[in-house]
């Protein structure tokens, strides 16, 4: 039985900059192109979906349903950093996630031996993570697959859980109405009630024929979905190139020492990780991240043929990180340590780089 959590945060976009800017909280609020430039809404507020504003509609139009809606025009780039972050705190829990966007993932966490193997306490913990360290409501939905875990991450928003367990699913689904179905649009749902059909219980008593004749290969699908199945798995699209943490300091550290003397901790930090890589990945690099108190920023590297003693290790990371603080010789607000990594298959072995 697999335990898949799917991670939603609550109107991502607008929830960011009402974390950066206090003022922005408690108001109807959207981020959006510009009315007289027809622009659309990207993401608003719960304020202002309480006008009846969502997204994807015209600017124009929601500010006739609400004229104090604050619009914005938004920052991608810090957007994307935010969610950079977020989906760190996933990979903590298992190698098996997969982004859909920047605020939503599917993880897979059968395997996970985190929080004792309990899907749902890390759902739990990986809400609370993300508020604490990001400043971000996410929702979660915890079931035994794609689909369920997706509805279920919905059901309570906003900052909420629901958890259907493998002995729920059964009254779950037959009670599901059929809007609630991937795939199933305004136009699908009409057609659906104008059949008499409300609820998966109703596709079940339809019969898998009907509906296939009915709706063709959708009807097939539906007929899945309406039993609760989906074996769809969760795909890592991409190869990791790197593992790293880092960390933003409370107060910037003043001087080298002051960095050198966070370097173990966050060196264990990147122990951690690396040993929770589901697929053994040799290591080709080590890197050390600086950003400085005016943000200024920059990564010192040297090339790796594996792991060293660890002993060498650190005093690697500690070069990088002397060379790093150099380039700026000012405080700095985020330190950051990491290994650049190659998968660990059949390939000749790169060239033996002397290190020290
Ligand atoms: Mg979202």
């Amino acid at each position: 039985m697999r335990k898949i959590i799917h991670c939603d945060c609550d109107c991502f976009y607008a929830a960011v900059e009402m974390r950066d800017n206090p003022s922005l909280r408690g108001i109807p609020l959207a981020v959006g192109g510009r009315a007289d430039r027809r622009g659309v809404i990207a993401t608003c507020s719960y304020e202002a979906r309480a006008f009846g504003v969502r997204s994807a509609m015209a600017t124009a139009k929601a500010l006739k349903l609400c004229p104090q809606l604050k619009v914005i025009s938004g920052n991608m780039a810090r957007y994307r950093e935010v969610s950079r972050q977020i989906m760190a705190i996933y990979r903590d829990y298992t190698e098996l996630v997969e982004p859909l966007s920047l605020d939503e993932a599917y993880l897979d966490v059968s395997a996970s031996n985190r929080c004792q193997g309990s899907a749902t306490r890390i759902a739990e913990e990986i809400r609370q993570r993300v508020r604490d360290e990001v400043g971000i409501c996410v929702s979660a939905g915890v079931a035994p697959n794609r689909f369920l875990a997706k509805i279920a991450s919905d059901w309570n928003k906003p900052d909420g859980l629901c958890v259907i367990r493998p002995d729920q699913v059964e009254a779950f689904v037959r009670a599901l109405p059929v809007e609630k179905l991937h795939g199933v649009g305004n136009k699908t749902a009409e057609r659906l009630h104008r059949m008499g059909i409300n609820t998966c219980d109703d596709l079940r008593a339809r019969g898998n024929e009907a509906l296939v004749q009915r709706f063709g290969r959708f009807g097939q699908r539906l007929w899945e979905l309406a039993w609760g199945r989906d074996e769809r798995p969760v795909q890592v699209n991409h190869e990791r190139k790197s593992v790293s943490v880092e960390h933003t300091y409370p107060e910037d550290l003043e001087n080298l020492s002051s960095c050198l003397s966070h370097l173990p901790a966050l060196i264990d930090e990147l122990e951690g990780r690396y040993s929770r890589l589901l697929r053994p990945a040799r290591v080709c690099g080590a890197m050390v991240k600086v950003k400085f108190a005016d943000f200024t920023q920059t990564t010192a590297e040297q090339a790796l043929s594996g792991r060293g003693e660890p002993a060498a290790e650190a005093l690697l990371f500690e070069r990088l990180t002397q060379a790093a603080w150099l380039r700026g010789e000012r405080p700095v607000r985020l330190l950051g340590v990491g290994f650049r990594l190659r998968e660990a298959d059949g390939e000749a072995p790169a060239e033996q780089l002397a290190l020290f």
